[in-house]
């Protein structure tokens, strides 16, 4: 399967709204295949050279659901501004097995490559999450802190898994009301 800007499913497809499956561990060719090219995408997205050349939308993670898959798996990967991996996950089965009371959102709201429109608003996230998932790459169980912006991309992506996006969090009245006790990321 080849992952681009135009196989990538977009909000106008119902299937962007379907919920995702449980994963069955061992981890098949087939999905460890699939799990990895994600992976790359959003690796290689980032690369401007890459990108442009190869049709791909700049990411910090897709989730299968996003390239038509309902499996629970999603690749995030989170760079410096240089470039470098600080965290590159591929995940299975992702599970929130804790969250913070407090929160926290973009100061620039978010993106994704399923909307092509921009929607602005503030979208409040759990400023902290411990997940438990298998990690393809790493190949083991894993449990991650995760706060602030990684804790969003997770939360964002893990979203998708329950077919929601996005703006279904923003308030509609008030899209830049400002919560107490959150955080702004900027
Ligand atoms: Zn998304």
């Amino acid at each position: 399967m080849k992952i681009n800007t135009e196989t990538i499913i977009k909000d106008n497809n119902p299937k962007i709204r379907e919920k995702s499956e449980d994963v069955k561990l061992p981890l098949s060719a087939q999905d460890r295949q699939l799990l990895m090219q994600m992976y790359d995408y959003v690796d290689r997205s980032t690369d401007p050279d890459i990108a442009e050349k190869e049709n791909l939308q700049p990411a910090v993670g897709i989730s299968a659901i996003q390239v038509g898959v309902k499996k629970k798996m999603a690749a995030i990967i989170v760079k410096d501004s240089d470039g470098n991996i600080v965290y590159g996950f591929a995940l299975v089965n992702p599970k929130i097995i804790s969250e913070s009371v407090e929160k926290a959102y973009l100061k620039g709201g978010e993106g994704c490559l399923s909307v092509p429109l921009n929607h602005e608003g503030y979208v409040y996230r759990k400023k902290r999450i411990k997940v438990k998932a298998y990690d393809a790459l790493t190949d083991r169980e894993v449990i991650i802190e995760a706060k602030d912006y990684l804790a969003i991309v997770m939360q964002h992506e893990f979203d998708h898994f329950k077919g929601i996006l996005y703006y279904d969090h923003i308030d509609k009245d008030q899209p830049f009301k400002v919560l107490d006790n959150a955080t702004c990321i900027e």
